[in-house]
């Protein structure tokens, strides 16, 4: 759901709740002045504070899920550092699309559906996913095509780059990550997974309008990319973990 870029209205409730985003060396968990366990361990789900969502707040977005006090928006993915000659070519494609949207500015690779957290839960959680991060070898995803994605509720239309999976690693990733969230009780990611960096969106399930142009846009991103190699693959060497407002990254062997 580009749901990086979406995380942050998402995320838990009151300002107070928020974590500020700071990498430390070891396993680069942001830590500030940190409060007392005691005083942590009181914002559990004990509280639920109804909050009016207004899609105005975020662009006509809708939640896809309840805004409760306690829960918190999870997303595992990679983090994409873009190039400059391909952030021009995707504002480029933005001329030759039939609809109107917005080009993403903060790229990723997902690798899990968009969590709702528990607070008490997050530490084990990313306690989980540094030692599974710790089992995997660093490497390469391949960016060949463009495809269209919709998320679940039909209200937001992606254009995404496809990213070939070179060697399975990126399964076997997702699979354990399963396995950590099923754990929790948590949804697995999608079964016919398609890995992608999403870097357009548009509201409403626009799929029929930009299918028609993914012959051409494919053939330009592959003119660009047989022009720029350096731009084809994505050297995957740490995965990354939003919880509410803050980044864990996790290196890979
Ligand atoms: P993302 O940029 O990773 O947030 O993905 C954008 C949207 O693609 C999300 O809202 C997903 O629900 C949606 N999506 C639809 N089908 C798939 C799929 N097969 N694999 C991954 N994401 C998908």
């Amino acid at each position: 759901m580009a749901g990086l870029h979406l995380i942050k209205t998402y995320s838990s409730d009151s300002d107070e709740d928020k974590y500020d985003e700071e990498k430390e060396d070891d396993d680069k968990i942001v830590n500030k002045l940190a409060l007392p366990a005691s005083i942590l361990s009181l914002k559990g789900d004990t509280c639920h504070e109804e909050v009016i969502d207004n899609p105005s707040d975020h662009d006509g977005r809708i939640r896809s899920f309840k805004h409760e006090r306690g829960n918190w928006a999870t997303l595992v993915y990679i983090d994409y550092t873009i190039s400059d000659c391909l952030r021009t070519w995707m504002k480029s494609v933005l001329n030759e699309l039939p609809i109107q949207g917005d080009i993403i500015s903060s790229l990723h690779i997902s690798l899990s559906r968009t969590l709702v957290l528990k607070f008490h839960w997050i530490e084990s959680f990313v306690e989980g996913l540094k030692l599974l991060c710790r089992g995997f070898h660093q490497f390469v995803v391949q960016l060949t095509d463009v495809k269209v994605y919709c998320n679940e509720e039909r209200t937001r239309t992606f254009l995404g780059i496809y990213c070939q999976d070179e060697d399975g690693t990126l399964k076997r990733l997702t699979e354990a990550i399963d396995c950590l969230l099923a754990e929790y009780q948590l949804p697995s990611f999608y079964k016919d997974i398609s890995y992608h960096i999403s870097f357009f969106w548009c509201l409403g399930d626009k799929q029929i309008y930009l299918k028609k142009i993914l012959p051409s846009l494919t053939c330009s991103l592959n003119k660009f990319l047989a022009e720029n190699m350096e731009d084809t693959y994505v050297h995957v060497k740490e995965i990354q973990c939003k919880i509410g407002n803050k980044c864990y990254s996790f290196e890979l062997k």
